[in-house]
């Protein structure tokens, strides 16, 4: 017997979180089950030139706490121009639509037997759905611990969830951030800028042999901040990651 389930559910809203991507929540039962930092696919039938549908899946991260909404899916979508589900989903698909999903999958979370005496959040780009997830639980859930948040993004508008995140920060001492930019040029930015490199993490990282490390985005940056991770001594089995291939 699989443990996923494929279900067809309902879209309840559809909302702008940047220029190039949008949120969508999708209504699940409230026996779902799903953990922070889990993923779902997700089916639709693009109609084609001749009039029929082409089933097309993917997987998206989801970006919900199930404390306190267990009956409620948070999907962060982002444009792939050129790409075969985005481009049309972004523009076609609204509230009260119906799409298939298959999960929830994945080992991208907390699992009840961790304990860490911090947590390190990484994302780039869409990268940021499951550690907002992640986030959006750990503080939902009071733990107390230092959670750091380290993000990576191109330019400040393509920063997801920004203003939630800095609110979650002034309401939680334990909570700290620390963003870059890597295409500052023309931008207002005052803040970091460039990739992440070891010193970076070497400032920012606490609890170095004690704590977990959860990194999602594009595998060229999983990979590489990896390998930062393993050169600053931290082991393999305090990391866990999910790459958007
Ligand atoms: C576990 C997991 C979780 C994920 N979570 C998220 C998430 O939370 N949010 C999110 O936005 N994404 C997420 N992704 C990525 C997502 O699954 C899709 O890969 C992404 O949305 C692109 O889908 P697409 O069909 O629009 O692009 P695709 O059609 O799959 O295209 C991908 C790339 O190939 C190029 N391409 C397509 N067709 C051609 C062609 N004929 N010739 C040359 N190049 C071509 C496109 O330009 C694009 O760069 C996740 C991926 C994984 C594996």
């Amino acid at each position: 017997m699989p443990q996923f389930k494929t279900l067809i559910v309902p879209i309840t809203s559809v909302f702008p979180i940047t220029h190039d991507t949008k949120g969508y929540h999708l209504s699940v039962p409230a026996d779902y089950g799903y953990k922070a930092g889990q993923f779902v696919t997700v089916e639709i039938g693009i109609p084609q030139a001749d009039g029929a549908l082409k089933k097309a899946k993917r997987s998206y991260s989801i970006a919900s706490s199930p404390t306190p909404h267990p009956d409620l899916l948070e999907l962060c979508i982002k444009l792939t121009p050129g790409g075969i589900f985005t481009p049309w989903f972004l523009q076609y698909i609204k509230a009260g639509d119906e799409v298939t999903i298959q999960g929830p999958f994945g080992t991208f979370m907390l699992y009840d037997h961790d304990k860490p005496s911090a947590v390190h959040l990484i994302s780039a780009g869409s990268g940021v759905a499951p550690v907002m997830g992640l986030l959006r639980d750990l503080t939902a859930r009071k733990l107390e611990v230092p959670i750091r948040w380290i993000s990576s993004n191109k330019t400040p508008a393509d920063i997801c969830y920004r203003e939630e995140i800095h609110r979650i920060a002034a309401a939680n001492p334990n909570v700290s951030i620390f963003e870059t930019i890597t295409r500052p040029d023309g931008t207002e930015w005052g803040g970091h800028t460039g990739r992440l490199t070891v010193d970076t993490l070497r400032e920012w990282c606490v609890d170095i042999s004690t704590s977990l490390f959860f990194i999602c985005g594009p595998p060229e940056f999983v990979d590489a901040v990896i390998a930062e991770l393993r050169a600053l001594g931290i082991e393999a089995k305090q990391i866990r990651k999910e790459k958007y291939d």
